[in-house]
């Protein structure tokens, strides 16, 4: 398990690098609407 160095508000859209914002307990991309899955991987 890789510890993050950034600031864990500030997370990035995979898809186009785009801002995640927290979205109805989710984040989502500001840019395309990217939603990552809830729960470990
Ligand atoms: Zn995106």
């Amino acid at each position: 398990m890789a510890t993050s160095q950034s600031t864990t508000h500030d997370y990035r859209c995979p898809e186009c690098t785009g801002s995640l914002q927290s979205h109805h307990e989710s984040l989502e991309c500001v840019d395309c609407g990217y939603t990552p899955r809830h729960g470990s991987d």
